[in-house]
């Protein structure tokens, strides 16, 4: 057992001889897992401290809400380099339904949040890219009482309307392009890819 490493990195290696049909859709890995684990790291320790007294007087505790579905692995992997006491909540947000790979505007699909009213609140999405879905769910949140709602990122678009919106986290800046992997789908596909890519053209158009 002493020899697994803390991290498992997951290499899908072409010389093995697997037929590997997900990787062949692969065109460029605009960001490694390795990067992405260091950067999760430094984004982890940085939220931690912003959220441990005196920073937050009321104490240590926050809720965090993943937006769904694109935010789950991101938030796995982040959330437990957060020694905080930490609640969650679920808020399902779609923008891009299925072979979109353009906004189609967000839409409300779901929450699970139970009382949110007095709480730290700590969104967490896959990627900015025209703000709808943090224009929709942030002034929701503070309807709904928290005493604070703050969002973070991992990727956010190199585009003018994704500037226009605040997020107090970002872990990557990214090319205006469309992305999978690492939570991001493509037609709900590609999410279990362990590095953030984009896809050939001849894959997208096999999916569609
Ligand atoms: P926004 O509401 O800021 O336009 O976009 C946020 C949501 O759109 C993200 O949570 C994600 O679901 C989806 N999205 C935006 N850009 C991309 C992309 O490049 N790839 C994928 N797979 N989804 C995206
Ligand atoms: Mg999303």
């Amino acid at each position: 057992m002493k020899d697994v490493p803390a991290i498992l990195l997951f290499d899908f290696p072409s010389s093995l001889g697997y037929h590997l049909p997900m990787q062949g859709d692969i065109d460029r890995v605009l960001i490694s897992q390795q990067q992405l684990a260091t950067r999760i790291a430094e984004l982890a320790r940085q939220i931690t401290a912003d959220h441990t007294p005196p920073r937050i007087p009321d104490g240590d505790e926050i809720t965090i809400v993943p937006i769904l579905t694109g935010a789950f692995i991101f938030c796995a992997d982040l959330i437990r380099q957060i020694p905080l006491h930490i609640q969650i909540g679920l808020v399902t947000v779609s923008s891009y339904p299925g072979s979109s790979v353009s906004s189609k505007g967000s839409q409300l699909l779901g929450q699970q949040l139970g009382d949110v009213c007095g709480r730290h609140l700590l969104l967490i999405d896959d990627i900015l890219d025209s703000g709808g879905t943090l224009k929709l769910v942030v002034p929701m949140l503070r309807e709904l009482g928290a005493a604070s709602v703050k969002s973070c990122v991992l990727l956010r678009k190199d585009r003018p309307q994704a500037r226009l919106v605040h997020a107090d986290y970002v872990g990557f800046e990214i090319p205006d392009e469309f992305v999978v992997g690492y939570g991001l789908d493509y037609n709900n596909y590609y999410r279990n890819l362990p590095d953030i890519v984009t896809l050939k053209q001849q894959a997208i158009e096999r999916n569609a």
